[in-house]
């Protein structure tokens, strides 16, 4: 073992000692240290000053009660989160996620995650995340007004524009930004910053919504023209059809692919002719409907139930945006089976380690999460410098500031790991390229 090797493994036992049940934590660390001992050959001095150790452990944790009534007047209380990992370059930054499945390990993955996809977009923004076990699913527009005003009772005494400024996630979208915004308005003025992700009338960027979905796109089509290929005909298969997966479907469909499923956690539909932006947005964002109601409104669709990745057809792209560990091991093998070139991840962490195992021994590009689904933060990052202006840009300026980020990533990423000796392998790549900046960083501030 070298001396980078010992470092790295004495890292990853003292995760499991302090935290042995945060799974999710340990798999998106570990991940990332696996790919910076090339690094860490080359500058012992990080494992001089023990960065790594002091890089996984979470600068603040705040956890907190939410109590909130329902619309039968019944007491309520959920427990709510925000993780402020690391401020080396920037004020911590990153969603809140309402989902009966955050806990603290979830939450730390995302912040962690975060660290590394803020400081890859070359924007001045650190890492954090935060959110609740709240499930909105079914819950009245009052109810959830009640929660967020409830929820940011709490979390407004520990953020600030300069300090940390959340945004949404799975199950946080504009409604639930806006009502966090009214609550913490009213204890602590309109400070335009504190929150990205806002409504266009009150300080929001064009260009927000479609900022994840059209930025994954964007480096897809990075990912092609490195590789001297194209995304036009390209048969894609898109999971989820939430916010990530519908202007992914919508950009995918202006570059000239055809994408053929969206899905939602029941099941997928398939539609050989290729999937129709228009009738997925008025299901999922007027009826807030599920997505079997696509095969009831375009005939040469099909619904299935379970999921996408078990569907065998074959098709060259695959463009996850559902949910983190939608895709195992046998999934990835039918993707082999059938002829996939390229995956790059909406949702975060959506690929278990096996998946990409077996990408990488079978000639799969692999565009990790922190580096393909930047682009929603990035452009919160650009909110709040058009919030510091008090000034709004046009949609085509984001957009092309968004288009312009997200070949940037690519290109990062993909010298990186040349330069490192793993050419080809976007993720380690991702992860040294966005390691390096943090790391310069805390060097240079000290212990
Ligand atoms: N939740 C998004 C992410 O995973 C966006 C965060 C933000 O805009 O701060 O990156």
């Amino acid at each position: 073992m070298t001396k980078a090797q010992e470092y790295v493994a004495t890292v990853k036992e003292a995760i499991q000692r302090r935290d042995p049940e945060q799974t999710e934590f340990q798999e998106a660390v570990f991940a990332v240290l696996d790919s910076l001992i090339p690094v860490l050959d080359k500058h012992p001095e990080y494992i001089k000053a023990n960065l790594l150790e002091r890089m996984v452990e979470p600068e603040r944790v705040i956890e907190f009660r939410v109590p909130w009534q329902d619309d039968a007047g019944n007491y309520q209380v959920n427990r709510g989160y925000r993780v402020q990992f690391n401020s080396a370059i920037g004020p911590y930054k990153g969603g809140l996620r309402f989902h009966p499945s955050v806990n603290l390990s979830t939450v730390k993955f995302l912040g962690f995650e975060q660290i590394f996809k803020n400081s890859l977009t070359g924007l001045p923004i650190g890492g954090g995340k935060g959110g609740s076990d709240f499930d909105p699913k079914g819950k009245s527009d009052s109810e959830v007004m009640r929660f967020c005003q409830s929820f940011m009772t709490e979390l407004a005494r520990h953020i600030g524009p300069d300090l940390d400024v959340p945004a949404g996630d799975i199950g946080v979208g504009g409604r639930e930004v806006g009502y966090l915004f009214g609550a913490y308005k009213r204890l602590r003025g309109f400070e335009n910053g504190v929150l990205t992700g806002k409504g266009l009338t009150f300080g929001g960027s064009a260009a927000r919504v479609e900022a994840t979905g059209y930025g994954l796109l964007y480096y897809t089509q990075s990912m092609l023209d490195a590789h001297n290929d194209s995304l036009k005909g390209k048969k894609i298969k898109i999971s989820g059809s939430g916010n990530v997966a519908l202007y992914a479907l919508q950009k995918a469909n202006e570059l000239g692919a055809k994408v053929i499923t969206v899905s939602d956690s029941d099941g997928f539909i398939y539609d050989p002719d290729g999937i129709d932006y228009s009738a997925v947005k008025e299901i999922k964002e007027i009826e807030r409907g599920r997505i079997k109601e696509y095969a009831q409104k375009v005939s040469t669709a099909h619904y299935m139930e379970g999921s996408v990745w078990n569907y065998d057809i074959d098709y060259d792209v695959a463009l996850p945006c559902a949910t983190q560990n939608e895709i195992d091991q046998k999934q990835a093998e039918l993707m082999v089976k059938d002829h996939v070139k390229y995956i790059c991840e909406g949702a975060n962490m959506p690929s278990m380690p096996e998946a990409i195992k077996t990408y990488n021994e079978n000639n799969i590009y692999y565009g990790p999460a922190k580096a393909a689904n930047a682009g929603g933060v990035a452009v919160s990052a650009l909110e709040m410098s058009q919030n510091s202006e008090r000034l709004s840009w046009s949609f085509d300026q984001v957009n092309n500031k968004l288009e312009t980020i997200m070949h940037y990533i690519f290109s990062k990423s993909e010298t990186a790991a040349k330069e490192y000796g793993v050419e080809g392998n976007y993720q380690a790549g991702a992860n040294i390229a966005g390691f390096e900046k943090v790391a310069t960083a805390m060097m240079a501030q000290g212990l």
